[in-house]
């Protein structure tokens, strides 16, 4: 047996990595506090919808209050029924797409993030960006903030995303590069004539050198009168249910050298690209909110074991997974748990921190490097052929 007591937990980010171990954290007695470099409550765009797996919604299960887990499953949206293949004029090439697993659901980020903090209170502090991590030899981690303030706790986790300040602390040597994908996406209020294009888990439209995805965020029920009901006091505004779609092109693509659009820049550059494309795309373009046209970045290599010490890593601050592979959040949510299960183990003076953390470690390593590479494996089903393979 070991001295019982972890002592105070910083988590740095409150993204959903970070809100899910707080929320772990509190549920097995533990002291955490989370630092958020956003100064708003979650409305930084990041996407609009993500799809949970069994892995997401155990983690989420395990984690939340009743209360909140059924706002989650309230909120989130079937992803049933059958993946379609069009062309670009709405020719159906397969009904047989693959799509999410089975009892998957579809989620919307920021109804999500708003769920996730919820209960948590002064736990979390938003507009603390972190820029630096001190360990001291008496026991003790010290994180530096960009507003001259520090926070000293037992154990600093980054669960900062993936341009992790924690990890270039930890392993300098590892950093990111070009996924070779470039996209543009957008939200399209839900119609039943847009609806048609995405009746099931999923539907992708191949058109020349082009490839457009999209998916379903039809809300079991709207959000802001199921928290009104189920978490009276959550702060949930109204939402409709959309079309989430997603442009890749390929980096060849004269699209993909200027990624710098954003908001009605990049809808014009979408239509461009889209010219001569099914009316019923093209209008779901021209209704759509818009978000910027950019590229998606991975690591460069497999991040490699660090000297396990009280500082670790959670999430995409260890593993950044591609967008397209859908299981970063779902790897994330897992890491959560599965570091709440072996501080709470310290906590109650079943073994020390050092162990514990390592075998944390070597589970995240392993399972992160591998969500990674089935990301970059998924992506080959979504890239657009290259201009001499296409039609
Ligand atoms: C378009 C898109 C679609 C996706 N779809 C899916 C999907 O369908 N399924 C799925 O499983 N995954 C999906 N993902 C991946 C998923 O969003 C991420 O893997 C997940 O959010 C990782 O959680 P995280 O907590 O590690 O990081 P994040 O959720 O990114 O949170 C990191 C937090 O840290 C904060 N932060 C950053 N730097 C600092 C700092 N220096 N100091 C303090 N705070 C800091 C950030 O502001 C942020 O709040 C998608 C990603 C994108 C971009």
């Amino acid at each position: 047996m070991t001295e019982q007591g972890v002592g105070r937990v910083l988590v740095i980010g409150a993204g959903l990595g970070g809100l899910t171990l707080a929320h772990a954290l509190v549920r097995a007695g533990l002291d955490v506090r989370v630092y958020e470099a956003d100064d708003g409550s979650g409305e930084r765009f990041q996407g609009y919808r993500i799809g949970l797996a069994e892995p997401g919604l155990t983690a989420l299960r395990a984690s939340l209050p009743q209360r909140l887990y059924e706002l989650v499953e309230a909120t989130s949206g079937g992803l049933t029924g059958p993946g379609l293949l069009f062309d670009e004029q709405l020719t159906v090439l397969s009904r047989d797409l693959e799509g999410p697993v089975e009892g998957s659901r579809a989620v919307d980020r920021q109804v999500l993030r708003r769920i996730l903090l919820g209960d948590l209170g002064d736990r979390v502090t938003h507009g603390k960006r972190l820029t630096g991590v001190v360990e001291r030899a008496v026991g003790s981690v010290t994180a530096r903030f960009a507003d001259g303030t520090e926070a000293t706790g037992a154990v600093l986790v980054g669960a900062d995303g993936g341009n992790s300040v924690v990890r270039r602390h930890l392993v300098p040597e590892v950093g990111l590069v070009d996924a070779d994908l470039c996209g543009a996406m957008g939200r399209t209020t839900i119609t039943d004539r847009f609806l048609r294009l995405v009746p099931g888990r999923g539907t992708m439209v191949k058109g020349p050198g082009i490839t457009l995805m999209l998916g379903r965020m039809q809300f079991d029920r709207e959000p802001s009168a199921a928290a009104a009901e189920l978490v009276p006091g959550l702060e949930m505004p109204h939402r409709d249910s959309y079309v989430r779609w997603v442009l890749l092109v390929p980096p060849e693509h004269p699209a993909a050298t200027d990624p710098g659009s954003a908001g009605e820049d990049a809808r014009e550059l979408v239509l461009e690209l889209l010219e001569g494309w099914h009316p019923d795309l093209r209008d779901l373009v021209r209704s759509a909110d818009m978000s910027a046209v950019g590229r998606s970045k991975v690591y460069d290599r497999p991040t490699p074991p660090w000297p396990v010490g009280r500082v670790t890593l959670l999430g995409d601050s260890a593993h950044l997974t591609l967008a397209s592979g859908g299981n970063g959040a779902n790897t994330a949510m897992q890491d959560a748990v599965r570091l709440s299960a072996r501080l709470a183990e310290v906590h109650r003076g079943e073994r020390d921190l050092i162990s514990a953390l390592g075998e944390y470690q070597d589970d995240l390593l392993e399972r992160g490097n591998a969500a990674v590479q089935f990301g970059k494996e998924a992506l080959k089903r979504f890239v657009p052929p290259r201009p001499q393979e296409t039609r």
